[in-house]
């Protein structure tokens, strides 16, 4: 779906690097399976299990080189983990839900779940290659493997996996990784856990090694902040300010997250990302006072 996903990037980590979608070995059902409300995302509603209608025949998208400003900012974003290629490929051998009706809703039904574990594959594998972490590398091998046991299941089992039951197994994993590795940076224990910090000014913030999983971070203003360390995991970024931010070594940063905000040649990424086309070569010069969001709350992180 993300114009920028189809440029598969190499990437660090092993197993990482079957992770990323591949939108030619799919039959694009993250156009069809999912339900879409109109919204700053997708210009449209559409009902789960219905063909978007820009979903050519060939299972290619109508206005694939223009998305964002026909307003479907929420398409180039989005990240199947590889799931969809998976889906197509294996769990149903090649077969098109166009082609073959019968499998469509179990298709579907089976999408999702698949990217749940696709992406506890991400975050798995990310923590493999965090050295503090090593004490749990072999509790992490095997979550790791066994996640990818129940992707390689057949439909019916995809259909009956209680996947929420293991991403929460996978999950308590993940945040003891997340512990070890900031342990050693984490210098006045920043925590914004699920906090909402949406607009919040936080130019130039110190957070280094903070705990930001799952805070919506929505328009914030993140120029230039240090952000090496920080456990960003499921952080909403739509619409944040990157410029000059340094993300070298943060830890959980996908893809889609830093697709859906904004950046600068000046920002600096974990080697697991790449830099997002749509950003401009350098900040824009700034026309008239700037608007600092949220501004009262600028301690945040300093
Ligand atoms: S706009 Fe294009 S990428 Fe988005 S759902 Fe529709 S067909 Fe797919």
């Amino acid at each position: 779906m993300s114009e920028e996903l189809h440029q598969v990037a190499p990437v660090p980590g092993g197993r990482r690097a079957d992770l990323r979608a591949d939108c030619e070995r799919c039959f694009a059902l993250c156009c069809v399976a999912p339900a879409f409300s109109a919204s700053a995302d997708f210009a449209i509603d559409k009902d789960a299990g219905q063909p978007c209608p820009n979903l050519q025949a060939d299972f290619r998208c109508a206005i694939h080189d223009r998305l964002r400003p026909q307003g479907f900012p929420g398409c180039a974003v989005f990240d199947c983990f590889g799931a969809g290629q998976k889906v197509a490929q294996h769990t149903f051998d090649g077969q098109d839900w166009r082609s073959a009706p019968r499998i469509a809703a179990q298709m579907f039904e089976v999408f999702p779940i698949m990217r749940q574990l696709h992406e506890l594959l991400w975050h798995l594998s990310e923590a493999l290659t965090l050295p503090p972490a090593r004490p749990l590398h072999g509790e992490l091998r095997l979550a790791l493997d066994e996640t990818e046991r129940l992707s390689q299941g057949s439909p019916d089992d995809l259909a009956d996996l209680d996947v929420a039951a293991h991403r929460q197994r996978g999950n308590a994993l993940l945040v003891e990784a997340s512990e070890l590795a900031r342990a050693g940076v984490r210098r006045r224990r920043i925590d914004h856990r699920g906090a909402d910090l949406i607009g919040w000014h936080l130019k130039g913030a110190d957070l280094r090694g903070a705990n930001l999983r799952g805070a919506r971070l929505i328009g914030a203003n993140l120029a230039g902040a240090d952000l090496r360390s920080a456990d960003l995991t499921g952080v909403d970024l739509r619409g944040a300010d990157l410029s000059g931010a340094d993300l070298s070594d943060s830890i959980f940063l996908t893809q889609s997250q830093l697709d859906a905000a904004t950046g600068d040649s000046a920002t600096t990424l974990p080697p697991s990302v790449t830099r997002p086309a749509h950003w401009p070569a350098s900040r824009p010069a700034p026309q008239g006072p700037r608007r600092q969001a949220g501004s009262r709350r600028s301690r945040a992180g300093s």
